[in-house]
């Protein structure tokens, strides 16, 4: 195994968003220098680096350049074209390694890993071609066709409840390669967020219940109130998936949890995950840190959580009547509030999220919402 990167040495992001800054954060408390790369500037994470190169991932002198000032690479955002990680690779270490990039890029990929780990996922099917889609029979619907690469927060899929939907719905999304998965009838939505360190070690947190809203995460509870048979099982296969695809940093697996008690993996994440930003308030050692000690070879720090707690998204929808009233939700007790620095408050953009700490996970939930309303109203309302 290699030697452990110390604090004083300077990590790699590339990607920079918000899941950038959060790590660029940790890493600058724990003493370490940060420079990110992406095609942006002025970014939520080049806003807390040391040093934000603007450039293409296709330009791979840049990505060179950048890759022999850093002793250690990860990414925040999984769609970085694998060419950009192999030149990287030539350089410096890069965690988690390509492969396990390569393998969470592509829904067909991914899914059929999980299978051949024994993970039970969604019933899909590859759908490639025109003669893919007559093959399907309408008993296999209704399902969701999503495309197999660069989709994310619902994008690029699309829900078909007929074989015309479907021959459509593969018209509209003009990609070629696609997975038609059998709609799930689910009860509740989860996840794990685990790090796995470079000396096999993982951590845990949740499962935390998730709800989404178009699509898109808008709360995370932890603890759950699931029997302790679809907690345990939730882990146990979050520990095989870690294990089997020899994942070094952190990894999310979002879970169906069927009506009938059974648990489908959805998909990976192999970065942290929005449903892990309670971890920053609401345990010993937040998902961020878990990245940066994993990706540098230090041991994992305890993921135990400290109070229950709720997150609650902030999209840019919450700006759309003006600026927030921050004074009335940073009056509530137990209350976190982050910002990732974002100029531009486009409806459904992820511009910031409020994390509740409380006695139960239910008055978590309660009051982050309340808060999140509180910030659309007028002082006096
Ligand atoms: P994804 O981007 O695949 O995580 O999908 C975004 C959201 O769409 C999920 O969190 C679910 O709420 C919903 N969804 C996706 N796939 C399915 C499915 N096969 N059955 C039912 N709902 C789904």
């Amino acid at each position: 195994m290699s030697e452990a990167i110390l604090p004083g040495s300077t990590i790699g992001v590339l990607g920079s968003g918000q899941l950038g800054r959060m790590l660029a954060i940790e890493a600058r408390r724990l003493g370490y220098r940060v420079h990110v790369f992406s095609p942006d500037s002025d970014t939520p994470t080049g806003q807390v680096a040391d040093l934000e190169v603007k450039s293409s991932y296709d330009d791979l002198d840049a990505v060179a350049e950048f890759a022999k000032q850093i002793d250690v690479v990860t990414f925040e955002f999984e769609n970085i074209p694998i060419d950009t990680i192999n030149v990287v690779d030539r350089f410096t270490p890069v965690y988690p390694v390509g492969n396990v990039l390569h393998t969470t890029q592509h829904r067909i990929r991914e899914k059929n890993f999980l299978q051949t780990a024994g993970i039970p996922v969604t019933p899909f099917r590859e759908i490639r071609s025109t003669e893919d889609v007559q093959a399907i029979q309408e008993g296999e619907l209704p399902g969701v066709l999503k495309t197999a690469a660069w989709g994310y927060d619902g994008k690029g899929q699309v829900k078909v409840e007929s074989i015309e939907d479907l021959e459509a719905a593969w018209n509209e999304l003009n990609c070629e390669e696609a997975v038609l998965e059998r709609f799930v009838d689910f009860s509740d939505e989860l996840s794990v967020v685990a790090a796995r360190g470079r000396d096999e070690a993982i951590v845990f947190y949740g499962p935390m219940v998730n709800t989404h809203c178009n699509h898109i995460l808008d709360l995370s509870v932890t603890p759950t109130s699931f029997p302790p048979s679809v907690v345990q099982e939730a882990i146990e296969l979050t520990r095989t998936i870690l294990t089997e695809l020899e994942v070094i940093g952190v990894l999310c697996v979002e879970f169906f949890l069927r009506t009938d008690g059974k648990l489908l993996v959805n998909e990976l994440a192999p970065r942290p995950h929005n449903s892990g930003h309670l971890t920053v308030d609401a345990h010993l050692t937040c998902q961020f840190e878990q990245q940066l000690r994993a990706v540098c070879g230090l041991p994992l720090g305890s993921a135990a959580q400290i109070r229950p707690a709720a997150m609650a998204n902030l999209l840019g929808d919450v700006w759309q009547q003006g600026t927030p009233d921050w004074l009335q939700a940073l009056a509530m007790d137990g209350l976190k509030l982050h910002l990732y620095g974002k100029q531009d408050a486009r409806v459904g953009r992820k511009m910031g999220h409020l994390t509740v700490l409380a006695d139960s996970p239910a008055e978590a939930a309660e009051k982050a919402l309340v808060a999140r309303r509180a910030l659309q109203m007028k002082h006096g309302e």
